[in-house]
């Protein structure tokens, strides 16, 4: 008898559908709760924050395994410090949550398809004509743009550092679909208004040099099949970003800032993805990177290792 898999809450087992004993699967009847931070199991009233923890919390009840899909639809009520763009949101629970086998992987890396928007290319092609006649004088270039937080200004000269810096001092905090910066904690889900959120101190602008960043703001969702994971960055140069998997294992080497600045990052993937129904779209702002899930499970955490976690609070 082929093997299935159980879907009830908190078990995940595999079973022999022969072989399905009274007291052989260990469950949450449920439902699951979500409330401000916590995770709660409503049939044990436990607590967790985080939620890999709270989905691997051992079941509260014995039974029998069951093949037939849960789909639990909670809400998760906003918190009240939260801007109204979004009142609530809804988190399907797909049963099976767990990370996918590290052996699944091709152990071959590939490259992802690119695609770099027009805005993207035209942003990049300014900039460089700019800063071209200034290159290589030891001045600041004309153009160069404030690297402090929403401060938009750029140089056009000795005059502009006697202009106001008004920027966010803090860092930026992305976490479970809010976006703030650290220093005047205005929480949005939008990214458009968080990035236009005017700085909330002044101080002197930073001319943008060459860089290695080592964090850099991101976040991700999953949504119809595929995951969508969002590094936010300015002046990517496409043609020298390397994005290349192994099904499992996301490594990258994304170059922005005009081409002064460059950052690696890599993932272990919680879930397995397809290569050849993924994409990678470099835009403007941000780079989004459209991972085809191999299997159409829900990922609590985008990442396996559970010392990661979602939270990136980086400065750019
Ligand atoms: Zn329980
Ligand atoms: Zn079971
Ligand atoms: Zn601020
Ligand atoms: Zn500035």
């Amino acid at each position: 008898m082929p093997e299935l898999n159980c879907y009830n809450k908190g078990c995940g087992k595999k079973f022999d559908p022969t072989k399905n004993e009274e007291g052989s699967c260990k469950y949450h009847p449920g439902p699951p709760y979500f409330h401000d931070a916590y995770k709660i199991w409503k049939c044990c009233d436990k607590k967790f924050t985080d939620f890999g923890t709270f989905l691997s919390h051992p079941g509260c009840t014995l039974g029998k395994h069951s093949n037939e899909k849960v789909e639990d639809i909670v809400r998760l009520s906003a918190t009240k410090e939260i801007r109204p763009e979004k009142q609530e949101e809804v988190i399907v629970w797909s049963g099976l949550n767990k990370p996918s086998e590290r052996s699944l992987a091709s152990g071959r890396m590939q490259n992802l398809t690119k695609e770099i928007t027009p805005g993207a290319s035209a942003a990049v092609e300014k900039y460089l004509a700019t800063v071209k006649e200034k290159e290589n004088n030891g001045e600041i270039p004309i153009g160069a743009a404030c690297v402090n937080n929403s401060c938009k200004t750029t140089y056009n000269g000795p005059e502009t550092n006697s202009t106001a810096c008004v920027h966010h001092p803090g860092v930026a905090i992305f976490h479970e679909g809010m976006k703030y910066w650290s220093c005047c904690k205005r929480k949005t889900s939008d990214f458009s208004s968080f990035l236009s959120q005017e700085g909330c101190t002044t101080g002197e602008h930073k001319w943008s040099k060459n860089e290695r960043v080592d964090k850099i703001r991101e976040d991700w969702f999953s949504r119809l099949g595929y995951i969508h994971l969002n590094v936010y960055c300015k002046g990517s140069i496409g043609d020298q970003c390397v994005f290349e998997t192994d099904g499992l294992t996301l490594r990258t080497t994304i170059v922005h800032g005009f081409g002064d600045k460059i950052t690696d990052k890599n993932y272990d993937l919680f879930g397995a993805i397809v290569p050849e129904e993924s994409k990678i779209i470099i835009g403007e702002r941000k780079i989004e990177m459209v991972l085809k899930q191999a299997e159409p499970l829900g990922w609590p955490k985008l990442v396996y290792s559970p010392e990661e976690n979602q939270q990136e609070s980086v400065q750019s």
